[in-house]
């Protein structure tokens, strides 16, 4: 029979770490309510990679299955410079036989249905954008843009990269520009069997482009590229077709293949270490806590680790040993993961011809077992 506890817990924002730790909290018998700002759910972002870690945070709710349904699982990883061909390649298959999981590619929206599908009914109240919150010894009290107040034994802010909860906890601290804007679609395409289940990343200096097929139909992609703060750029100034005519195909047939009104242009920002996740009734996670580089596609994974380390924790400690304890937990490894993933775009964004060259050599001898063992650690998801 399912426990009942009596916490209250709001939790502000519902996106991927904020249903996730809905879904999480309730099957541990806690009363939720998500406040979401939208006024219906538009999971932004088209496509996104889970990637093993995820899954299998994802199977201790029960989730892994419905997923694997709806989305693509992805047999390889290659990294490819325009010029220099192939620099690194990973075998899926190979962490799948130790850990579980492939990684998957999955539209947005189906990830969101999932995850709503698995919540209790009236969890969520849409069109509620929080302004603030009062807290003391007892409770926590959100403020929200149509006037209204929610009084709750905590709050989890769960809302993104420009986190009202985050800067009314710390509001001296601010998200930095990356120099890097993103651009993502899903295009009408099949890709030919060899890279029906493959992921590919080709560098090119100031450009990136990467893909996958998300079903047998189409491909999702991302392209950062360097720009310079202020979202100035458009798809017109971009002009894609002939910024891209270099690189090899698929990619420009990808390009050729997706509708102009359904590529989203992105500014890419990361928050700086924040002095704290927690303060008295109030927790961060996911990007409102470590808003980090996409790179490694870890930020939603990591938003999902978050969510369930937090509510094993809350099922099992005191409140503020609890906010203590998740911290504790996940700090070190989000940090470590952030760092890598602001590294990983600085070294795939060398201009320098001579640096390009030197890069492509020294990524080339780097010995499958080196990354076979930096991925078993980033893959592997344990309390
Ligand atoms: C180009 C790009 C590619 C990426 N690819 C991947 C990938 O392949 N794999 C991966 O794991 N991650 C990827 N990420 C990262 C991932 O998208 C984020 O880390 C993840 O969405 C964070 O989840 P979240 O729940 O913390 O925040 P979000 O998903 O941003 O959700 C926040 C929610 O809070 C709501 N909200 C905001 N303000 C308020 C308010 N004041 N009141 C109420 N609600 C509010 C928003 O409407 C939203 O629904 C990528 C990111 C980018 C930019």
């Amino acid at each position: 029979m399912r426990k009942v506890n009596t916490v209250q817990i709001a939790i502000v924002g519902g996106g991927i770490g904020g249903l996730t730790a809905a879904i999480a909290l309730q099957q541990r018998g806690f009363s939720v309510r998500v406040y979401e700002a939208a006024a219906s759910w538009q999971p932004v972002g088209k496509g996104i990679w889970l990637p093993t870690n995820a899954l299998r945070a994802l199977d201790r709710l029960g989730l892994s299955v419905p997923l694997m349904s709806c989305g693509w699982a992805l047999a390889k990883i290659e990294i490819l410079d325009c010029r220099d061909g192939l620099l690194q390649q990973v075998d899926l298959r190979l962490i799948a036989e130790r850990l579980g999981y492939t990684t998957l590619s999955i539209r947005r929206a189906d990830l969101h249905h999932v995850l709503c599908d698995h919540l209790l009914p009236e969890t969520c109240q849409l069109d509620h954008r929080c302004t603030g919150f009062t807290q003391d010894e007892q409770r926590v009290t959100m403020h929200f843009a149509d006037g209204s107040e929610t009084v709750a034994d905590l709050l989890i802010g769960a809302d993104g990269l420009h986190s009202i909860i985050r800067q009314t906890l710390f509001p001296g601290i601010a998200v930095r520009y990356s120099g890097q804007t993103c651009l993502r679609g899903i295009a009408s395409f099949t890709l030919p069997p060899p890279l029906a289940h493959t992921c590919q990343e080709w560098w090119d200096g100031e450009h990136r482009f990467g893909f996958s097929a998300i079903d047998e139909r189409h491909v999702y992609w991302f392209a950062p590229l360097l720009a310079p703060a202020g979202g100035n750029e458009t798809l017109a100034t971009l002009q894609l077709a002939k910024r891209y005519a270099t690189f090899p195909q698929p990619v420009p047939t990808l390009l050729q293949h997706t509708p102009p009104a359904e590529i989203i242009l992105t500014d890419l920002y990361e928050l700086p270490p924040l002095p704290s996740w927690w303060q008295r009734r109030v927790v961060l996670l996911g990007d409102a806590a470590h808003a980090m580089m996409p790179n490694l596609g870890q930020g939603g994974a990591q938003a999902i680790e978050d969510a369930i380390v937090l509510a094993d924790c809350l099922s099992k400690l005191p409140l503020f040993e609890t906010l203590h304890a998740y911290e504790q937990t996940r700090r070190p490894r989000v940090e470590r993961i952030a760092r890598a993933a602001r590294l990983f775009s600085q070294i795939a964004h060398i201009r320098s011809g001579y640096l390009q060259w030197l890069r492509n050599r020294i990524v080339r001898l780097m010995p499958a077992w080196l990354s076979q063992r930096q991925l078993n650690w980033l893959y592997q998801f344990r309390e």
